[in-house]
C-alpha cells in the first residue's frame, strides 16, 4: 500500500495543461447551466471511432471533467446529449425518447461527421439521417473522428470554463 501511495505521489499530475478557453464559447448556454454540464452519451449508429475519442476526452490527459463536464448514466440526470454516428433505423425511436427524457434546458451535441451529416454512411440502407434529422442539434463537432481536444472544446463552450 505504501508503495502504491509513493507511486501516486511520484507520478503527480498527468493531465495536459489547460488551454485557453475556446473562442465562441456559448456564454448564454453556459449561464443556463451554471458552469457545469451533465452529459448523456448516445451511440445512434457509430463505428465506435468517435467513442474512442470521447473516452480520451474524459480520460486523464484531456480530462473534460476539470471544465465541469461529467458523463452520467441516465438522460433524466443530464443537461446535454452527446450523440455519435448517423441515426440508424433501430436507434431513431431510442434517440427521440432519450431526447424527450432530458429535462429542460437541454442541448444536443452532434459528435463526428456521421452525426453532423451522415459522413461515410450517407445513403446507407440502415440509416435514416443525421442527428439533426431526428432531434434538434445545438452544437456540431466535425471530424472523422473529431480529436479529443475538439470534443473537450465543445463541452467547454457549454460550461463556459
Ligand atoms: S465520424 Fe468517423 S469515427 Fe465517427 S462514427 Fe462516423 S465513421 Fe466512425
Amino acid at each position: 500500500m505504501k508503495d502504491l501511495l509513493r507511486k501516486i505521489r511520484g507520478t503527480g499530475r498527468v493531465a495536459e495543461p489547460a488551454p485557453a478557453r475556446p473562442e465562441g464559447a456559448s456564454a448564454g448556454r453556459a449561464r443556463e447551466f451554471g458552469g457545469s454540464v451533465q452529459v448523456r452519451h448516445v451511440d445512434a449508429g457509430s463505428c465506435n471511432g468517435c467513442e474512442v475519442e470521447i473516452a480520451s476526452a474524459f480520460g486523464p490527459v484531456y480530462d473534460a471533467e476539470r471544465y465541469g463536464a461529467r458523463l452520467v448514466a441516465s438522460p433524466r440526470h443530464a443537461d446535454a446529449l452527446l450523440v455519435t454516428g448517423p441515426v440508424t433505423r433501430n436507434m431513431r425511436m431510442a434517440l427521440r425518447r432519450t431526447y424527450e427524457a432530458v429535462p429542460e434546458p437541454k442541448v444536443v451535441v452532434a459528435v463526428g461527421d456521421c452525426a453532423c451529416d451522415c459522413g461515410v454512411f450517407a445513403e446507407a440502407y440502415g440509416v435514416v439521417g443525421a442527428v439533426g434529422d431526428v432531434v434538434p442539434v445545438d452544437v456540431e463537432v466535425p471530424g472523422c473522428p473529431p480529436p479529443p481536444d475538439a470534443i473537450t472544446a465543445a463541452l467547454r463552450g457549454l460550461t463556459g470554463r
